[in-house]
């Protein structure tokens, strides 16, 4: 039962910067949609969190070696990854989307020939981009960090940046110099995992919490906290 978690501590990785998910504030704490989740979900269910901020793939590798109880990282629930992983119910559908530097000519994937594109490392973009490679004629470079990702592009080193939507969009409108220039791709839903089998009750505790904030409209206020356009 879900009782099994009270008064624990969890290990949970996440990525460093995957803004609104997760991110540092100007006083160096991780915040975002993923943070206040996991942390309103503990309180509820009366479990304790410590945060490990360590990257997108490394998170995935820290569950994996039993360093991490678990990883909510904007993490998409793919068939490929539940051979590994269980995951919880789904909290937030997201997307595949391209974007280049703001002054780029670049419309679509049939501009990217010769090209290189960058995405990060162990993420479902990469994926992607490594399967359209030879169809458009690019080169995929893979990068573990965001910033890394972003400034790639706005200094020329690559083409595009294959990311998630949402991501792209807070990005964009933060002044990150990019601008997004072609339609989302069908993809797939967020979870929070922990490693296939090894912490069930963590995830019952996960799914009733979830549950409970959508109920009673915590859920929806944290998203409108980080996605609602301000006036
Ligand atoms: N949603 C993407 C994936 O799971 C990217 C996650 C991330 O970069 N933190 O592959």
């Amino acid at each position: 039962s879900v009782a099994a978690v009270k008064g624990k501590t969890f290990i949970i990785a996440t990525d460093t910067t995957f803004a609104p998910f997760e991110y540092r504030d100007a006083k160096g704490d991780m915040t975002g949609i993923d943070m206040d989740l996991i942390r309103a979900i503990a309180k509820r269910q009366g479990f304790t969190v410590q945060i490990k901020s360590v990257g997108f793939d490394a998170a995935l590798q820290a569950v994996k070696s039993k360093q991490a109880d678990g990883v909510i990282a904007g993490m998409s629930i793919t068939d490929e990854r539940k051979k590994v992983f269980d995951f919880s119910d789904p909290y937030f559908d997201s997307g595949i989307q391209m974007a280049v530097a703001k002054d780029s000519d670049i419309k679509g994937y049939a501009d990217l020939k010769g090209k290189t594109v960058v995405a990060k490392t162990g993420t479902e973009s990469l994926t992607f981009a490594q399967k359209n490679a030879s169809k458009y004629g690019y080169t995929v470079k893979a990068l573990d960090k965001a910033d890394t990702m972003y400034s790639e592009v706005n200094t020329g080193n690559a083409a595009a940046v294959f990311d998630d939507y949402p991501v792209l969009a807070y990005g964009i409108k933060q002044g990150n110099g990019l601008k997004v220039v072609t339609e989302k791709e069908a993809g797939a839903s967020y979870g929070f995992a922990v490693l296939k089998g090894a912490n069930p009750e963590l995830l019952a505790a996960f799914n009733a919490g979830l549950s409970g904030m959508k109920t009673d409209g915590s859920y929806q206020q944290v998203l409108d906290k980080y996605l609602k356009a301000p006036d």
